[in-house]
């Protein structure tokens, strides 16, 4: 059997984190299975549905990684197929008209609520004989279609995650209504529906979609059976929940992948997370791998029935491993439209090797690319903060001395290493003072601060920009002084 899987997102919001996980595990099903992976955009919901909103779920995948093989396909472009099925559930006697209209249903509604049953559909016009509906129709009713649900079917699949699943026909609300009411034929087709006219045509082998369409899944079967199609196999994945055991929503920060994107998640750190939620590799120690590795191990036995709890700590422990391991070319491609949107310019001397040397300066603390815009802005304004403890040292005896000896030691020649370390040595036996003196008032100096990174490569970079030199008089005004701010 050929392997078909598909995603099917509604583009009414931006792509969302739960969407893009059922992608990964449709793509690393159709890979390891060398099948097929389709992408069909659910736009029958006309209202709701925005171009944007796809342009942005497209976009995500394609970020991720997680191309497809076929599509997209467009539901609102293929109205004509699904008017087709109604039709011919139709002419079998599968489907009918109902009138009734949203006041009845209404009252119903309040009837069963009053005996405590759950609300469902009774059904009433499953058995209108034609001149029921045709005086229905002079009253000026409209029509929903409505889809026969036996009330004693027992509904029995082979869940690749779940096992053995089974729901009664008398549990699905009714007839259920599969295209809505128009005033002339047949009105816009439902989701239940729509989904199986289009994973019969599209021939899906494989559903694979999240547990929240458990109950779905049971009218659909139904349908399949009405269409007399194969049905496919169904797997139905893991919630992710936030770290309270709930579904994770809006108000857990970050639900869309543009989100996660713009905090500075690198696409393979959060793709290889996403992969880990709710699915371990057969060497469950194994815990960095790419999607395509990850294929090759991929099945179902090992997706959990459990919710997948999000967990900040490893995707962020997840990111920074990719992040320490990419060539500092790439980083800096990666960091650069994070500075741009921070409002940082390249000039005076900011070129690309000095941007390069500046990312390998931070790399390794970096876990977020987004961390880069604190971590470096002392390299990009003119006025640098300084820290309460920057401060206190400049309060330290000895402090504009050294920061004097160090001043006069700098001509207009370009900084080397070596040649910062000699001034450093120099002014130490100069001044006859401690190296780590010299060393935390330089640092003071040059970025306001007591800790940062690498002192020496700090000073050459900014020197580099002829920043050090101001940087130095400025404080050598201040040093030894009260001071508030720089
Ligand atoms: N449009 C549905 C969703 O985004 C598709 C569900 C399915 O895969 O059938 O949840």
């Amino acid at each position: 059997m050929t392997v078909r899987v598909r995603i099917a997102p509604s583009p009414t919001g931006n792509l969302h984190i739960g969407t893009a996980r059922t992608a990964v595990f449709n793509y690393l099903f159709a890979h390891h299975h060398g099948g097929k992976f389709i992408l069909r955009i659910e736009d029958t919901d006309l209202e709701r549905s925005r171009p944007e909103y796809t342009e942005n779920i497209m976009s995500g995948l394609r970020w991720l990684g997680i191309n497809w093989d076929e599509g997209p396909f467009y539901q609102s472009q293929r109205l004509h197929l699904y008017r087709e099925a109604v039709q011919k559930l139709l002419d079998q006697g599968l489907a009918y008209r109902c009138y009734t209209t949203s006041e009845e249903l209404d009252a119903l509604r309040e009837s069963q609520k009053a005996k405590n049953e759950a609300p469902r559909y009774d059904n009433r016009h499953r058995h209108l004989t034609p001149e029921q509906q045709a005086a229905f129709e002079a009253q000026g009713r409209s029509s929903v279609i409505r889809f026969k649900i036996d009330d004693d079917r027992e509904i029995v699949w082979h869940d690749l995650v779940r096992g053995k699943m089974s729901w009664r026909g008398s549990d699905l609300g009714g007839d259920m209504v599969i295209a809505r009411a128009a005033s002339d034929g047949v009105g816009q087709p439902l989701y239940n529906f729509v989904v199986v006219v289009d994973d019969i045509d599209m021939q899906i082998s494989h559903v694979i979609r999240g547990e929240d369409h458990i109950a779905n899944t049971a009218k659909q079967i139904l349908l399949y059976e009405a269409f007399n199609a194969t049905i496919p196999q169904f797997a139905h994945t893991p919630l992710i929940l936030n770290q309270e055991g709930r579904k994770l929503s809006k108000r857990d920060g970050v639900t869309s992948i543009s989100d996660f994107q713009a905090m500075g998640f690198t696409p393979e750190g959060l793709v290889n997370y996403m992969t880990l939620l709710g699915w371990s590799p057969i060497d469950s120690t194994q815990e960095i791998f790419s999607l395509d590795h990850a294929a090759k191990d991929f099945d179902f036995d090992r997706v959990n029935k459990a919710g997948a709890k999000f967990d900040w700590d490893k995707l962020d422990w997840l990111n920074s491993q990719y992040i320490h391991n990419m060539p500092i070319d790439k980083l800096t491609d990666l960091i650069i439209p994070f500075w741009e949107k921070a409002g940082y310019q390249f000039t005076r001397g900011r070129d690309r090797p000095w941007l390069e040397q500046l990312v390998s300066l931070i790399a390794a603390s970096v876990t977020r690319l987004v961390n880069a815009v604190d971590m470096t802005k002392i390299f990009f304004t003119d006025d640098i903060e300084l820290s309460p403890e920057g401060s206190q040292q400049l309060q330290q005896e000895g402090v504009k001395a050294v920061l004097e000896a160090v001043f006069s030691s700098l001509n207009n020649q370009q900084l080397t290493a070596e040649l910062a370390q000699g001034i450093i040595k120099q002014v130490v036996k100069e001044k006859n003072v401690k190296k780590g003196l010299v060393m935390r008032s330089l640092r003071v100096a040059l970025t306001g601060d007591v800790h940062g990174p690498d002192l020496t490569q700090t000073w050459l970079l900014l020197n580099q920009i002829g920043v050090d030199k101001t940087r130095l008089e400025k404080t050598i005004d201040i040093a030894e002084i009260e001071i508030s701010a720089m």
